[in-house]
């Protein structure tokens, strides 16, 4: 049997589960393709989720017009207060945000994966207009008017516009023939969660360690933090090999930590993530649009992937709605109108984020001392430190800083 609706996202992450949500709002038929089956009751959350994201305010306005966010478990969320970044060396320099500076409520929120998928599966489960149908997509047939997708279950699901949301491997991007540039970092994401003796107070830390990598501390609610440590392959093997108690000892001893003693929360063993830079070589193509990692994987060190999807997912939709009324969904005037309007933002923070990622990697002693100068010369800047914090934490930010600040 064949399924008829407007749109089909393949992919059911956090970013496909979001825009199929919002596609369905605006009055779209949506299709959810997801090779897992929904959860039938969802599990209470428990341990701390070794997944976090920093979500900004574009991320926190869209969840919020979805319902999702007040769904979410507001115990388990932490606001972001402030962020401290510390260079490296004898002559480290130093960059400070707070939101009292961008005068928001928050810079940034950390919520647990766990948390947020559970709030996307929850309205799923009320939303009309979306079907989620289970199973993996396995072929891709396009006519001037029309696309169908073949699910591996024989499946087959007819409609104007397929949404790649399927991950950094995405099929879709492959079988709509688009291509993609990929650099390995040659770096691993090594996560954990701790407990420490004295309070963050909504501070997110972040230590540029030269060729020791990056590592960041994320608050969560509570004498809690969750440690993202960006490095290099033999180090990150080190990281997973070690004690909790070593690893405890190595954030202790991290130059400046106000947080005191550390002890790794259960379940005690870090996970570690393979860091990569993809760049999609569009995110388009006849009836295709790519969002979130399917489109774009950048390096975590500013937290900005899953935001960047959220984004993709606004931007989808404006184009959607600005859409001539005789035209479909699929059209390629809409289509090329959304691709043009994330060139900007997803290029820059491509560009910042592998940029900042090679700065802070060279050990070179005149390019260490020239990164730590300006890093402290960028804190004595209110004007571009603005730019940096919209840049870093939302759009929204624009429009709640005034010139003076
Ligand atoms: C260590 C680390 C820390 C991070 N921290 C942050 C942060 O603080 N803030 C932030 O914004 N971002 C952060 N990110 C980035 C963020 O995790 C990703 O950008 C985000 O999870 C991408 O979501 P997605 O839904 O696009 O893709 P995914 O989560 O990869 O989901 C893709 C889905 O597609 C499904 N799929 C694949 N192929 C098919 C198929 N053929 N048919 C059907 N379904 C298919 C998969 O099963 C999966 O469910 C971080 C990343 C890492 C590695």
């Amino acid at each position: 049997m064949k399924i008829s609706s407007d749109i089909c996202v393949i992919g059911a992450g956090a970013v496909g589960k979001a825009a199929a949500l919002a596609m369905a709002r605006s009055g779209l038929s949506v299709v959810l393709v997801t090779p897992d089956a929904p959860p039938a009751n969802p599990a209470p959350l428990a341990d701390w989720d070794l997944r976090v994201y920093a979500l900004n305010h574009v991320a926190h306005t869209l969840l919020s017009s979805l319902k999702v966010w007040s769904a979410m478990d507001g115990s388990r969320i932490a606001p972001v207060d402030a962020m401290a970044v510390h260079g490296d060396g004898d002559a480290a320099g130093n960059l400070d945000f707070d939101a009292y500076g961008a005068r928001v409520d928050a810079l940034a929120w950390i919520v647990e994966d766990g948390n947020l998928n559970r709030a996307l599966d929850a309205a799923l489960g009320f939303a009309a207009g979306v079907q989620r149908v289970q199973g993996s997509a396995v072929q891709l047939d396009c006519t001037v008017d029309r696309a169908t997708v073949t699910l591996d279950s024989g499946q087959l699901i007819d409609c104007s516009l397929v949404v790649g949301a399927d991950g950094a491997h995405s099929w879709v991007r492959t079988r709509a023939d688009i291509g993609m540039d990929y650099r390995a970092y040659g770096q691993r994401a090594v996560v954990a969660n701790f407990e420490t003796t004295e309070p963050h107070h909504g501070t997110a830390s972040q230590w540029f360690l030269g060729s020791d990598g990056i590592v960041a501390l994320l608050p969560l609610p509570g004498k809690r933090v969750s440690l993202v440590w960006s490095a290099p392959e033999p180090l990150a093997n080190t990281l997973l090999q070690d004690s909790p108690q070593q690893l405890c000892k190595r954030l202790q001893a991290l130059p400046g930590q106000p947080l005191g003693e550390f002890t790794m929360l259960p379940p005690a063993l870090p996970k570690a993530f393979p860091l990569r830079l993809i760049r999609s070589h569009s995110l388009v193509s006849h009836r295709v649009a790519l969002i979130g990692d399917a489109a774009h994987v950048v390096h975590p060190l500013a937290g900005q992937g899953m935001n960047l999807g959220f984004a993709d997912i606004d931007a989808l939709l404006a184009a959607l709605d600005r859409r001539e009324q005789a035209s479909d969904c699929g059209d390629a005037r809409t289509l090329s109108r959304y691709a043009r309007s994330r060139k900007e933002e997803v290029l820059l923070m491509q560009v910042a984020t592998d940029g900042l990622q090679r700065l802070f990697s060279t050990e070179l002693g005149p390019v260490k001392a020239l990164r730590n100068l300006g890093m402290t010369a960028v804190d004595k800047l209110p004007f571009l430190k603005r730019r940096l914090m919209s840049h870093a934490f939302g759009r929204s930010l624009h429009s709640h800083t005034t010139p003076s600040s």
